[in-house]
């Protein structure tokens, strides 16, 4: 067994866990940036295409070139990357259970940022275990860093932006989105990237579901229905589409398996995706010196990730005595605002008095500690 030690463990290299471990280094703490994969940047390297938002937020910038940006500065600050690096286990006085490239190690922190993601829901319907039945994800996975084309006709459930934006990637990588299809009966993302798909050619069926997957060894096709107000299949509205893949995008949920395994108090949180560590202003949990950032703190966005992942780096570094705390605050101001003005609008409002209702709960648990 192999032992380390480190300052600050920020475990998860997406766009929340690359910006906690630049703050914590930037103020001079010694970083580990722990993640599975054999390259950084989470979801962000998925993301080809441009995000929106202020210059602050990279807007205009495609994400993973946002993800370029980060990594050259983790490297530029010394910060001490270990890839291909599971994180099986936190255990007592914080010390981390690591498998690093099929060896075992032992790595005692000080301090612990959980900066693990999210996953994908998925939906169960008869066929939904038959080959050519995926999360949206997986697909933009295939597509944008494997170039592996999932299928070539397509049926996307779920209009949120993943769905959205995955049909026009999935298109631009040369499949045919035959439909997408809602069971809400209104749209969920953004107007902008529904539009571009409809453009497209691609017609977006709202109140409507899938009700089985077609073929006997993988997809060859789907009936879809018409939902009533009370969501029930509509008799006589059935219609079978020839498809070769079924896509599913209904929604992420944060992982947070090892947040439960360090006994922090949760809450569950729909508008965020399901249970969520509680956590304070400094994004630390109800565990005294573990932090969380970006999707397993609610599921958001990659602007919000990298924000609180902000937060949790200078707030773990000023826990550290890294910097005071008057020079803590005025850094940690500008990244509070920067989040309050991400949580603006119909979509940023909602989670926004998920956030102040999660803030309310972190409040009670710590008067009643
Ligand atoms: C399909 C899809 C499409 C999306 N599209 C957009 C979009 O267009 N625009 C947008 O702003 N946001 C989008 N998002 C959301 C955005 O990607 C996330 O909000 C953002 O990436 C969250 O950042 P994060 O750092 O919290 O997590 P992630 O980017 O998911 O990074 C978490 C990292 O932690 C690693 N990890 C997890 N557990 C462990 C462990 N135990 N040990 C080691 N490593 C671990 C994971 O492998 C991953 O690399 C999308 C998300 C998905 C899933």
């Amino acid at each position: 067994m192999n032992v380390m030690e480190t300052d600050i463990a920020v475990i998860g290299a997406g766009p929340a866990g690359l910006s906690a471990a630049i703050q914590a280094a930037r103020f001079g703490a010694k970083v580990l940036l722990l993640d599975e994969n054999k390259a950084p940047g989470g979801q962000l390297f998925k993301q080809i295409h441009k995000f929106f938002g202020s210059k602050e937020h990279h807007a205009g910038v495609r994400g993973f070139h946002i993800g370029q940006e980060l990594l050259q500065e983790v490297q530029r600050l010394g910060v001490t990357v270990m890839l291909d690096t599971v994180v099986y286990g936190i255990y007592e006085g914080l010390t981390l259970g690591v498998v690093h490239q099929g060896d075992h190690y032992s790595i005692k922190a000080k301090r612990v940022i959980l900066a693990t993601g999210g996953q994908e829901n998925y939906m169960a319907f008869p066929g939904s275990a038959l080959p050519g039945v995926m999360g949206a994800g997986a697909a933009q996975t295939m597509i944008n860093v494997h170039r592996v084309l999932p299928g070539n006709r397509i049926l996307m459930i779920g209009s949120g932006n993943v769905g959205l934006i995955v049909s026009y990637q999935l298109m631009q990588a040369g499949a045919e989105v035959a439909v997408l299809v809602e069971a809400m009966p209104h749209i969920g993302g953004y107007g902008v990237h529904a539009a571009k798909i409809r453009r497209a050619g691609v017609p977006i069926y709202t109140s409507h579901t899938i009700l089985r997957a077609l073929g006997d060894k993988e997809v060859a096709g789907a009936v879809i229905a018409r939902l009533d107000q009370n969501m029930r299949p509509v008799a006589g509205s059935e219609r079978e589409l020839s498809v070769d893949t079924i896509c599913l995008a209904v929604g992420l949920n944060p992982m947070t398996e090892l947040a439960w395994m360090t006994g922090c108090q949760f809450e569950v949180v729909p508008a965020l995706g399901g249970p969520i560590p509680l956590h304070d202003h400094n994004m630390q949990t109800t565990i005294g010196g573990v932090y969380v950032a970006g999707d397993i703190a609610g599921v958001e966005e990659a602007s919000s990730a990298m924000e609180e992942g902000n937060l949790a780096g200078i707030a773990a570094a000023e826990s550290l005595g890294c910097l005071g705390p008057d020079e803590a605050k005025a850094q940690k101001d500008i990244y509070q605002n920067r989040l309050m003005a991400l949580r603006t609008g119909p979509f940023g409002e909602k989670r926004r008095l998920a956030k102040a209702h999660l803030l309310e709960a972190m409040k009670q648990a710590s008067a009643g500690a």
